[in-house]
């Protein structure tokens, strides 16, 4: 038999309709892949091997009775760990979280599980999912599959390892200023950042509320598109879900057609700045939509030059404000000052948030805290809200000149692990071409380019669209994958180094 957990979604979807495999070989053969390689590359914070056979057990005797199951029924999939998942622990890569199972599942978590999904587990994430390399995790960092000295990305490591070591074909991300696409494109991987609103985020411990939006994650687009199909929707339940029809997004993929379409380079985000292999496998991929039909077209948004400074004014505010109910009484860590007899509730909650949160989580807290302060109000978070406006204001007149816009998603390869621990600010410039598509709420994606001359590494190329048309993701990253792929001669990852295996 093939090698399961090579195989992609779609893949894994047909031999299980055909009834050639049954889902327990497969979620078998994947937890087997963990048990492998999981101890060097570090994707997961919780493996649910007895919920994933069962559910897999449950999956695959409806079928035998003749039912009628959802397509991607029986594959397995991986969860970002700051999703709740009932009975399940969901830590959101944080010690103030340790231990904590929440009683009640994500509206994302519960189509999964309604559309017959094995959930293997939880994945690794920077804490609260702030960062670009995992290594602000409390419980560790995650490895790069194609070096494993190397960061995955982040905040979602956990989600693109999983899916580039093979341990899943599907994984589910949260991108508040790039956590799914960065992620993607350093190991190799798709990954989508649906339209604002258009993914319910009820359930997903929130980081910045105005800009966090959960996503699938894969190794083909097609993939992706299929889970974005079981997680898009309206959703009552969050009050910022869009109340619209999903958008066409798995007949996008299956076309893959670009012909006619105008596609637009973002002037600010390429050039300078950018790895010089990065941005000629940037161009190439280009010059491969115009081959496909595609026309070119120059776009500029001169606010974007503001976009980072405007994120890392409103996403720490935002979450000041958010990380405010981790407070030592309701969930998860609680510490008793050391030396003070009848602590106070203030002397608890201090002492807690002291101990169970990490270095990057505090200087959020204390930057947003400063941000929102009464006379710095208006100076800060007032401003950097203007900002965002003008930010809106020059995608919408782009929209106006191109149908998609695109851009090199990361400005480098995968760097290594501990080279940017120590600079924020280096850190903070990975989302520089991710972020500006948060401000706005629109979609995006990205898909491997290639690999840049210099190291070898995976590059990526980031497709944004206006607000509810998440189709055009996929129809370009489909028609530029099929060109790229054949290229190539196969899949980016088959040119991936193999993992030494545990046994
Ligand atoms: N790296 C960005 C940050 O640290 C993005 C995080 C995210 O998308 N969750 O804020």
């Amino acid at each position: 038999m093939t090698d399961l957990t090579r195989a992609t979604a779609a893949e894994l979807a047909d031999l299980l309709g055909a009834g050639s495999v049954s889902s327990r070989e497969v979620t078998r053969a994947l937890l087997d892949r963990t048990a492998a390689v999981d101890g060097a590359v570090h994707s997961y914070l919780h493996v649910d091997e007895d919920g994933a056979l069962a559910a897999a057990d449950d999956v695959d005797r409806r079928r035998t009775a003749g039912e009628s199951l959802h397509a991607l029924a029986g594959v397995p999939i991986a969860v970002k760990d700051v999703m709740a998942t009932r009975g399940l622990p969901t830590t959101c890569g944080s010690k103030i979280l340790e231990g904590w199972v929440p009683p009640y599942d994500a509206t994302l978590v519960t189509r999964l599980r309604a559309a017959g999904m094995p959930i293997l587990g939880k994945t690794n994430m920077d804490e609260f999912a702030m960062g670009s390399s995992t290594e602000h995790s409390a419980y560790g960092p995650s490895h790069n599959p194609w070096d494993l000295e190397r960061i995955p990305g982040g905040s979602g490591g956990g989600s693109s390892s999983v899916v580039a070591s093979f341990q899943a074909p599907l994984a589910i991300g949260t991108d508040t200023g790039g956590s799914i696409r960065q992620p993607a494109a350093v190991t190799g991987t798709v990954g989508t950042k649906p339209t604002y609103g258009g993914v319910s985020r009820y359930g997903l411990v929130a980081l910045a509320s105005s800009l966090d939006q959960a996503g699938p994650c894969s190794r083909t687009v097609l993939d992706s598109a299929l889970l974005h199909e079981v997680i898009a929707g309206h959703d009552p339940l969050d009050s910022t879900s869009v109340d619209a029809p999903v958008p066409p997004v798995v007949e996008a993929a299956r076309r893959a057609d670009v012909s006619g379409m105008r596609i637009g380079i973002v002037r600010e985000l390429t050039g300078e700045g950018f790895q010089a292999g990065v941005q000629a496998r940037f161009d190439e991929a280009v010059q491969h939509l115009v081959d496909a039909g595609a026309e070119v077209v120059e776009v500029s948004c001169p606010s974007f030059t503001y976009a980072l400074a405007a994120y890392y004014l409103i996403l720490p505010s935002e979450a000041s404000s958010n990380l405010a109910k981790f407070d030592a009484m309701r969930y998860g860590l609680r510490v008793q000052p050391d030396g003070v007899d009848a602590p106070s509730a203030e002397q608890v909650m201090a002492a807690t948030r002291d101990a169970g949160f990490g270095d990057e989580v505090k200087r959020r807290i204390i930057l947003g805290t400063y941000a929102l302060s009464s006379g710095y109000y208006d100076a800060y978070y007032g401003s950097a809200q203007k900002v965002r406006r003008l930010i809106a204001n020059d995608f919408a007149a782009a929209f106006e000149t191109a149908d998609v816009l695109v851009s090199p998603t990361a400005p480098t390869t995968a760097f290594r692990l501990g080279d940017k621990l120590d600079d924020p600010m280096a850190m903070y410039l990975n989302d520089i071409a991710t972020i500006p598509a948060n401000l706005a709420g629109i979609p995006g994606l990205s898909l491997p380019s290639g690999l840049a001359d210099e190291d070898g590494l995976p590059a990526g190329f980031q497709v944004l669209a206006p607000a509810m048309a998440d189709d055009r993701l996929y129809s370009v990253g489909a028609a530029l994958e099929a060109r790229l792929t054949a290229a190539w001669g196969g899949p980016i990852l088959d040119r991936a180094p193999e993992l030494e295996v545990a046994r």
